[in-house]
């Protein structure tokens, strides 16, 4: 039978946003090696026991009804972990769509956003889908935050949404304490911190919220918790605005098998902790260890990865690849022509990193 187009995929494609269709889609190729070094994950996996005591709770649970309407005890649980108030605190799918919550709450009056580059590639796709108007800094020549260029940036743009990440993916480093309050004395507009490392290093900005109600800060489970799968991201803010966000946030974006395997790992979290412990010893020693490799540049790190720089980029990313090993290339971004990188493994698997790192720089 012949149907004949009423709207044809050209005119239903000029409807989209163009903020959207000019976006350069998030990518990563779906490739896997038994050695993952390449998403910043824990490498350590939670305990069978502890994930049965959380499927017990699934099973036994009703499909059919909703979750909470406000995950109070999670809250509440996340609030002691933190240090901060139930009522200063957001949950949602990821931190990622804590990130979006906060430019559908903010982007249009703040007018335009501030990013300093190279830096997590989320922000900039949520800046520019929102067809918010782009200030795009760059780090130092050595890969640290230009604080005077940040100060001017914010000074130029009254009311414009600040995005530092703390430590800063996929670099490591960090802003200080100092730092940070030098901005937030001049910035006018939200600042908004993403920590989702600062379990691994760096400076905890918490007890700054109470001081500077335009700072939110942002956390995840996906890192130093062990549980990307999960998809649990958080907010730490004044209760006033976090009051206000809340309601342009999605009702029930917190499933019951995340709300309930998230407080189960807060239940357990010393064992998270002791896992982050060893993740930073791991990352000390391999920092040492690659530091006397031949790289064009090692770049000191607060997070659970390291980045290097060399000029046979692709050569090794593939041999690391026949050693049954991802690491990240993230040779495209601002300033990092030639980098990969390392997130910190076990010891075993940090050990064939080494060894397989030793075998190529022999063979070239
Ligand atoms: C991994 C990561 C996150 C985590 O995002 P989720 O949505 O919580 O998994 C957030 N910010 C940065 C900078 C990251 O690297």
């Amino acid at each position: 039978m012949e149907t004949t187009v009423k709207t044809s995929v050209d005119q239903a494609l000029s409807l989209i946003n163009d903020s959207v269709r000019t976006l350069k889609p998030y990518h990563l190729t779906p490739e896997t090696r038994s050695v993952k070094l390449n998403q910043n994950e824990n490498p350590y996996d939670w305990d069978r026991n502890i994930k049965e005591r959380a499927a017990a709770f699934f099973t036994e649970r009703p499909w059919n009804r909703y979750p909470d309407f406000v995950p109070d005890s999670l809250k509440a649980r996340l609030a002691a972990y933190v240090g901060a108030t139930p009522d200063g605190i957001i949950v949602g799918n990821g931190s990622n769509e804590m990130l979006l919550v906060l430019m559908l709450s903010f982007a249009a009056k703040a007018k335009s956003v501030i990013i300093c580059s190279p830096t997590f590639s989320v922000y900039r796709l949520l800046r520019d889908g929102m067809g918010t108007r782009p200030i795009d800094l760059s780090l130092t020549s050595d890969l640290q935050y230009d604080i005077p260029a940040v100060k001017k940036a914010s000074a130029e743009n009254p009311g414009a949404m600040l995005i530092i990440c703390s430590p800063n993916n996929p670099v490591g480093n960090t802003v200080s304490e100092a730092d940070l309050r030098d901005i937030l004395n001049a910035h006018t507009g939200v600042c908004v911190l993403d920590q989702a490392y600062v379990e691994f290093g760096g400076f905890n900005a918490i007890s700054l919220i109470s001081e500077y109600k335009n700072l939110i800060i942002a956390r995840t489970f996906s890192k130093a918790m062990a549980a990307a799968g999960l998809r649990l991201g958080y907010m730490i803010g004044a209760p006033e605005i976090i009051g206000e966000i809340n309601k342009i946030k999605l009702p029930y974006n917190i499933n019951f098998f995340t709300e309930h395997a998230a407080s189960t790992i807060l239940d357990n979290a010393s064992t998270a902790e002791k896992s982050v412990a060893a993740i930073i010893n791991e990352r000390d020693r391999l920092y040492d260890d690659l530091k006397a490799m031949p790289f064009d540049d090692i770049y000191p790190s607060a997070a659970n990865f390291i980045l290097i720089r060399t000029r046979h980029k692709q050569k090794l990313f593939d041999h690391l690849k026949k050693c049954d090993i991802l690491v990240r290339d993230v040779s495209s971004y601002h300033l990092l022509e030639n980098c990969l990188r390392f997130s910190v493994g076990t010891p075993d698997e940090n050990n064939l990193l080494r060894a397989s790192l030793k075998s190529f720089f022999e063979q070239i």
